[in-house]
């Protein structure tokens, strides 16, 4: 394979971590950045690099304009070109919609969709100069149907969504790539305060019976990175057990 790199927000750990190992394993040089997790991302930096790939990662807080810009600029400075973006950084509030307020709004919306917004606004130009790429942004079935006592998180999912359809549209004809993957409940640090039995339950709702994992999201993910989705754009990529 020709040298290619992924640059993925939000790889200290969950499911990017898992992506950005995924990739690496199979070839491609990470850029990575994190909000604050030093020690986490400083130890999935050293599992990268046993890969023997070129490795990047930086601090940066992507509801912030100026973090992304610099982090963007310096995986550009780094790597030249970048070939996959996944837009990943993400976090969850579960709370009635009634208590929320603007601060949660912010929260979210800014963690959520602002960022993903600004780092494609600052990879595209990379993208269009080297005339291809392929974006991937990490959704989730609450944005797809809606989930009680996160309806903000939901909110913002979906509008990832609309961003991904429209943004495959308007750049289809330069050869850019974009779509959604919408995972089910996978355990990670973003869940962890839920109960046994409330993973139980939904674990009983699913076709499947079983949960997903962030290897079987990783797996997706590359799968759409490569040459045999080519064909594959705008579209919402379910990956739930069959929650639906
Ligand atoms: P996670 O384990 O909590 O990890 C979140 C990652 O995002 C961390 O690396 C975190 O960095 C980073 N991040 C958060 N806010 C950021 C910011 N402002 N700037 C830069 N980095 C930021 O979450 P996860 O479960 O892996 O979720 C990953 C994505 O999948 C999210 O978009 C989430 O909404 C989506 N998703 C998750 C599930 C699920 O069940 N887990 C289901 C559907 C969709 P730090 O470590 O430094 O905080």
């Amino acid at each position: 394979m020709k040298e290619k790199t992924l640059l993925i927000t939000g790889a200290s750990r969950g499911i990017g971590a898992e992506i950005a190992k995924l990739f690496a394993q199979n070839g491609y040089n990470i850029s990575f950045c994190y909000k604050k997790s030093d020690i986490e991302a400083k130890a999935v930096e050293e599992e990268l690099k046993k890969f023997n790939i070129k490795v990047y990662s930086q601090k940066a807080d992507l509801t912030k304009i100026n973090e992304v810009k610099n982090f963007v600029e310096n995986s550009i400075k780094v790597f030249k070109r970048i070939d996959v973006l996944i837009n990943n950084a993400g976090v969850s509030l579960q709370k009635l919609f009634i208590d929320c307020d603007e601060k949660d709004y912010e929260y979210i919306f800014d963690s959520n969709f602002k960022s993903m917004v600004l780092t494609t606004k600052f990879v595209l130009p990379n993208m269009l100069k080297f005339k291809g790429g392929k974006i991937i942004n990490i959704s989730s079935i609450w944005g797809e149907i809606g989930g009680s006592c996160e309806v903000l998180y939901s909110a913002s999912k979906s509008a990832c969504i609309g961003f991904t359809k429209a943004l495959s549209k308007e750049y289809g004809l330069e050869n850019i790539i974009v779509n959604a993957i919408s995972p089910g409940f996978i355990l990670t640090d973003m869940n962890k305060n839920l109960s046994e039995n409330e993973i139980e339950d939904y674990k009983n709702t699913l076709s499947l019976n079983k949960l997903g994992t962030t290897q079987d999201v990783a797996e997706l993910a590359l799968f759409l990175a490569s040459k045999k989705s080519d064909y594959i754009t705008g579209q919402v990529i379910g990956i739930n057990g069959g929650a639906y």
